[in-house]
């Protein structure tokens, strides 16, 4: 019977083979913390959740709010010593945490990717609207009405249609998708 993979090793796996084994190359010296701009939203630096990935700590690690907050402006990737690619590994994580339905609950951005990638798969093509309500509630009346003031001006310029339009050969990215992530068909 084949072994259990720990949760270090299933994250490694999600990202390309190149890259291999990532997180066993990491030295601790917190350079990706102290260049990252978001790092003060983050409940844990992306140091730390790096170190808790190779400890294993799966829960803490799926229930951090770090790779939900994570811009992906690639300034950690580009200066850590060890040639880790963080950005991916953020990504890695969120889609790790959908495929598992762990990750924390009152959190905008695995609503926000779930409707991204569920309207990618109904039409093949971003749509604000749809995507709107994921986000825009959270924001309170002043957050709703300035949304609507901003869809209104876009929609009398014209760089807002009010329905959405299907891509051709939408079969074929629907199987790209799947193959990336497993959620996205229309419930
Ligand atoms: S910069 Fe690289 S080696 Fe240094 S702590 Fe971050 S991931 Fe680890
Ligand atoms: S890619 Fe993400 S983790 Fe890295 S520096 Fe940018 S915001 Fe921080």
């Amino acid at each position: 019977m084949a072994a259990k993979l720990t949760f270090s090793k299933e994250i490694a796996n999600l990202l390309y083979a190149m890259h291999g084994n990532p997180i066993k190359d990491c030295i601790q010296c917190g350079t990706c913390s102290g260049t990252c701009p978001a790092v003060e939203f983050m409940d844990h630096s992306p140091r730390e959740l790096i170190a808790m990935i190779g400890a294993n700590l799966k829960d803490e690690v799926l229930h951090s709010n770090t790779y939900w907050s994570c811009a992906s402006c690639y300034y950690c990737n580009v200066r850590c010593p060890a040639g880790i690619d963080i950005a991916d590994l953020m990504y890695a994580l969120k889609r790790y945490s959908m495929w598992k339905d762990q990750y924390k609950k009152d959190l905008i951005g695995p609503k926000f990717s779930e409707s991204f990638v569920k309207m990618i798969m109904r039409t093949g093509r971003s749509f604000e609207p749809v995507l709107a309500p994921s986000y825009i509630f959270k924001y309170g009346t002043r957050g709703i009405i300035q949304e609507a003031q901003t869809a209104s001006a876009l929609v009398l310029k014209g760089r807002l249609p009010l329905l959405p339009k299907k891509i051709k050969r939408l079969e074929n990215l629907k199987r790209m998708v799947r193959r990336i992530i497993p959620i996205g068909e229309p419930s």
